[in-house]
């Protein structure tokens, strides 16, 4: 089935993407498995060959699961183990916790890779699916809005300029965004606005070097090397006054900015470049039938490799948003504006903690950072990821889970909740007496399942709770303690789904 029954044409679209990197392809990615007609559009021919990203997060690899792009993506990723911050001498002053095992989404909490790898899985995805059309070598120049929909104007670097029509218009136009101009270009600056060098090495052999992420903490000249795998390394190391931002990237000067850890004749320099890294938040993402995500959204330093983990996180929950309002447009637009509201407090938590780290790791005065590494070494730090809650929007209820992303819970037939789901919201219930039967409250939305495994059983005894209503984003709708709570909880979310004709 595509595009929900509606007649669509060669240009005619439920959803129009401008930007097909790593956001706009997993939005599309996930569009496709609504079965939507969907046109994703980009200027370039084929993938930006440039490694920016390195790292993911668990959660992100959970939204991979959910594009059942998960097998793929482990051919092309290294699960990574530890993160060292170290003072000049290499001594350790932090260490980043919670990297052995299975974490809580089922997934190595991360994984390391060359963005370009990454990428081509998420457009080798895009085959699977007839109704999501990728038109490249187009530039999106500019758009209408009317009651029905947006009209773009497209111009086909080979063919001159031509229309499409979408009922939704999604910006995932990176850093300089022509979307994000139409919502009114503004946006908070959380203060970070740092020069770095950013150096991948592909080598001949594997180096005697830690196989985990160091930041050299090392005032003469911070710097992060990263074990993407045993033959590619990162280096970014940051810009000081008096260097020339001329020629800092020759490979001259870049071999003797590295020479602490590789020599010519070990490998290849791939790629030297500058950058200037940001920490901006988008104040409008979105109106009406317009949106943007990943990048064009918001920007962060990459301390904690988090810029493509916050654009899947947008995708995955515009997703369903999207594919819901599509299906009952009465719930569009209540369900479509709270995708800024619940993802811009979340998107700036991890922004403002990379500024955080950032600033650890970019002091460049002797005497401040002693002080600095003392005061790490005497609290003997170490360092998590933090779990953000959404801002208001598709959740209820005072738990504090509620609006957190919850643990993927493995059933005891071994199988995990998300492949099971299919991008339902579901009610894990607890074994109680007055718990109903799963049967009695599963809906074509709404999956109930009666038993999700011991983790989750636990769980709900913990709190003493009857239920926990998950969304299609593994994010928390409730928790519910009673069979009374939970069908009114039941009630909400069916007015969220169906719209206000519904509740009303
Ligand atoms: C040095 C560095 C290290 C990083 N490390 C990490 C990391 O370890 N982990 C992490 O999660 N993130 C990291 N990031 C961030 C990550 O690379 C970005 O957040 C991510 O690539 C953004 O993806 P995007 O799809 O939103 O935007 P982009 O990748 O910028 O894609 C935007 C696309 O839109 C297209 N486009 C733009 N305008 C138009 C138009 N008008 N018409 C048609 N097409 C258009 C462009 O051609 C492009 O293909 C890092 C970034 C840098 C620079």
């Amino acid at each position: 089935m595509t595009s929900l029954d509606r007649p669509t044409t060669a240009d005619s679209f439920d959803v129009a993407i401008v930007g097909a990197g790593p956001t706009g392809t997993a939005l599309a990615n996930l569009l496709g498995r609504h079965g939507l007609a969907v046109a994703i559009i980009d200027r370039n021919d084929g993938i930006l060959q440039i490694p920016r990203a390195v790292h993911i997060d668990g959660e992100t690899m959970r939204a991979f699961q959910q594009m059942q792009l998960h097998r793929q993506m482990l051919q092309v990723f290294r699960p990574g183990h530890s993160m060292h911050w170290v003072d000049a001498s290499g001594e350790t002053l932090l260490v980043r916790t919670g990297l052995e095992g299975l974490g809580p989404q089922g997934w190595h909490n991360d994984y390391y890779f060359h963005q370009p790898a990454l990428e081509q899985v998420l457009r080798d995805g895009l085959a699977r699916y007839p109704s999501v059309q990728l038109i490249e070598r187009t530039e999106v120049t500019g758009h209408s809005e009317d009651a029905e929909g947006v009209t773009l104007s497209l111009h086909d670097l080979r063919d001159g300029r031509r229309p499409l029509r979408c009922r939704y218009l999604v910006g995932c136009d990176g850093a300089r965004s022509i979307v994000r101009t139409w919502l009114g270009d503004e946006h908070e600056d959380l203060g970070e606005h740092q020069a770095w060098l950013v150096v991948d090495a592909v080598l001949d052999h594997p180096l005697p070097l830690p196989e985990h992420t160091v930041q050299h903490c090392d005032p003469a000249r911070p710097a992060t090397s990263i074990y993407v795998h045993p033959l590619r390394r990162r280096w970014e190391i940051m810009l000081l006054p008096g260097d020339d931002l001329q020629t800092i990237t020759e490979p001259a000067n870049v071999w003797r900015l590295l020479e602490r850890w590789i020599k010519p004749g070990q490998g290849e320099l791939e790629r030297a470049a500058t950058y200037v890294f940001h920490s901006l938040v988008a104040r409008h993402w979105q109106r009406g039938r317009l949106m943007i995500a990943g990048d064009a959204a918001h920007q962060t330093p990459p301390f904690l490799g988090q810029g493509l983990c916050a654009g899947v996180r947008d995708s995955v929950n515009l997703g369903w948003k999207l594919a819901q309002a599509l299906r009952a447009p009465a719930a569009a637009a209540a369900l479509l504006s709270t995708y800024g509201p619940e993802r811009t407090p979340h998107a700036r938590e991890f922004i403002a903690l990379a500024v955080e780290v950032g600033r650890i790791i970019q002091v460049t005065d002797q005497a401040e950072a002693v002080h600095r590494d003392e005061r790490l070494k005497a609290q003997g730090l170490k360092f998590a990821f933090p779990t953000p809650t959404l801002g208001a929007g598709v959740h209820r209820g005072s738990h504090p889970v509620c609006g957190k992303v919850f643990m993927q819970p493995q059933l005891p037939d071994g199988r995990w909740l998300d492949d099971v789901a299919e991008q339902r919201f579901c009610a894990l219930l607890a074994e109680r007496p007055d718990a109903p039967a799963a049967a009695s409250i599963s809906t074509a939305h709404l999956l109930a399942v009666a038993d999700a495994g011991d983790a989750t059983r636990a769980w709900l005894a913990e709190q003493g709770a009857l239920a926990i209503i998950l969304r299609p984003d593994g994010y928390v709708f409730d928790v519910c303690h009673d069979t009374q709570s939970l069908h009114a909880t039941l009630a909400a979310l069916h007015g969220w789904l169906a719209g206000p004709s519904a509740t009303g």
